[in-house]
């Protein structure tokens, strides 16, 4: 393991702040984004779609 985090969906690279085009009305920010600093991708999660959790490789 090196550390390296990705996109558990789209495989990008991530990491670990805030994305930048997250909305303050959606909630909570997640703890990570892209590289390019957009959320992570969307999954079905229990109250909707929710950025997906990384992969850390
Ligand atoms: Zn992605």
């Amino acid at each position: 393991m090196n550390g390296q985090a990705v996109c558990s969906e789209c495989g990008e690279p991530a990491q670990q702040s805030s994305p930048t085009d997250w909305i303050g009305a959606w909630g909570t920010p997640p703890g990570w984004s892209h590289k390019d600093g957009t959320s992570l991708c969307p999954v079905m999660g229990g109250n909707g779609y929710e950025p997906c959790q990384p992969e850390v490789l």
